[in-house]
């Protein structure tokens, strides 16, 4: 590691230490040091206030025990996790993750990583994640509301429509927070339905949030493929992930020209070259909760592997939508050997440091997560303001809303990135155009003496 700033130098040496073995968490940290580089060297007030060692370290960091009881009458526990990284700019808002792989630098880098993709949307929100290692497969649903419940009966006095408002995230759908909501509701004695987002239109959900982290990754993908002259129209694209993310991804890449022809999940992935029937997957992940396997049964023709193999398909756009680092340096190189065009992560750092390092140097027309997958948590923001104000936009409204705010974070990361003499590298874009309001709003705040 070597920056030409003494001071991020000193930051990250520091980060390590007192972090040590949180490798996800430092991966992440790490970029963004290195990208936000030029706007610490351009502004000595991010040193004299101590902003970066004061935004790598999160303001409150809450663990919990969760003990429930399962079918059998056998008492479980499981360890819930909330951190509330940074609130310069607005209440704490980030996802709950329910995945046995879950721990504290899981947790760490998603939150550190939220505070700048909130930021970037433009809406009044901070940083925060939280989740547990407790895993959904396979349980039923009492044992799915038990867990959910007392979660919850920790989590309630930590959160608040003005404190901190989570939402879901891998293993957390509707189901999740409706029981979430449910307990919220009956602890607090009130129905303040602007804590969480991600409810069911029943009760005070925005129509196309299930929709908006997919659909808001194509909407820039379009962004940066305009940009270069282009477009989706005839393209190939090869999408990891069967879940909330990747099937509007695949939805939406579909209706503006293109074919997808992979997705995959923990166990495996399909190919259909004649193009993925989305219906097909949506009956098998999001009703019956069942495996890809199953997809052979719907289209005969199509080919089902074992592991992981998307990566090594030809194709023009690749959209990794599973999980972190699930492109790795080998991947990224199979992909431009193939003549990728643009990746956008609609995951959570799914390219590894390496592979985004080759995307970047090779001229990939390349969305970060922080840019690219903001389009969930900007409607979960439009959701919290229609729970304000007590009433429902139409679809039509928040998808208008939806694509102009996915425009915008395209447009600001590119200009960002071309201030600092970067034109295109949107790493560095969205990591500065992040980085600068929050600074700005800390500044502002003064630190407690
Ligand atoms: P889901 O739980 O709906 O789906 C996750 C998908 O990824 C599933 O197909 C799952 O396989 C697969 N997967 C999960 N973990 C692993 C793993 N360790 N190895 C291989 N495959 C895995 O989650 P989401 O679609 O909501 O989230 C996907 C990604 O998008 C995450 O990185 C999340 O942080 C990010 N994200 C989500 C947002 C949202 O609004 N939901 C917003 C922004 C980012 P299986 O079906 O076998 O479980």
């Amino acid at each position: 590691m070597s920056f030409q700033s003494p001071y991020l130098e000193k930051v990250y040496e520091k980060v390590q230490q007192r972090n040590a073995g949180e490798s996800e968490f430092l991966q992440a940290v790490k970029e963004v040091l290195e990208s936000i580089e030029p706007a610490v060297l351009a502004n000595p007030a991010i040193e004299k206030n101590g902003i970066v060692e004061r935004m790598v370290e999160p303001e409150r960091f809450l663990v919990f025990r969760v003990s429930w009881v399962d079918d059998n009458g056998q008492v479980q526990v499981n360890r819930g996790f909330r951190v509330q990284f940074n609130s310069a700019i607005g209440p704490y808002k980030g996802g709950l993750r329910l995945h046995p792989s879950v721990n504290a630098s899981i947790i760490k880098f998603l939150g550190f990583e939220q505070c700048f993709k909130n930021s970037l949307t433009g809406l009044p929100i901070g940083g925060g994640k939280g989740g547990s290692d407790f895993d959904p497969k396979g349980k039923s649903d009492m044992e799915i509301m038990r867990f959910c419940q007392s979660f919850m009966t920790e989590l309630y006095r930590h959160i608040g429509p003005n404190v901190d408002v989570p939402a879901g995230d891998i293993g957390v759908g509707a189901r999740e927070i409706g029981y979430l909501f449910g307990q919220y509701k009956r602890l607090s004695n009130s129905f303040e339905n602007g804590v969480l987002t991600g409810k069911g239109l029943t009760y005070g959900g925005s129509l196309i949030r299930p929709q908006a982290t997919g659909y808001g990754l194509l909407y820039f993908t379009d962004a940066m493929l305009q940009k270069a002259g282009d477009s989706l129209q005839g393209k190939t694209v090869v999408i990891s992930g069967a879940g909330n993310v990747a099937i509007y991804a695949a939805e939406k890449a579909m209706e503006l020209g293109a074919k997808v022809v992979t997705m995959s999940d923990s166990t495996g992935w399909i190919y259909d070259g004649e193009g993925i029937d989305l219906n097909a997957i949506k009956e098998i992940k999001e009703v019956r909760r069942a495996r890809l396997t199953e997809y052979k049964n719907y289209r005969p023709n199509a080919e089902y592997h074992e592991g992981k193999g998307v990566w090594s398909v030809k194709c023009d756009v690749a959209l990794p939508c599973a999980t972190q680092n699930e492109l790795n340096e080998d991947d990224a190189k199979a992909l431009i050997a193939n003549g990728v065009k643009a990746v956008a992560e609609g995951a959570n750092m799914p390219s590894t440091l390496e592979a985004t390092k080759l995307f970047v140097d090779n001229k990939i027309l390349f969305g970060p997560a922080k840019a690219a997958n903001a389009g969930g948590v900007a409607v979960s923001a439009l959701e919290m303001s229609q729970n304000s104000m007590r009433l429902a936009w139409t679809r039509e409204e928040v998808d208008s809303k939806l694509h102009d705010i996915m425009v915008n974070i395209f447009n600001n990361s590119y200009a960002a990135s071309v201030q600092v003499g970067h034109e295109g590298n949107l790493v560095m874009g969205a990591n500065i155009a992040g980085f600068n309001k929050i600074a700005e709003a800390m500044i502002a705040q003064g630190v407690a003496y």
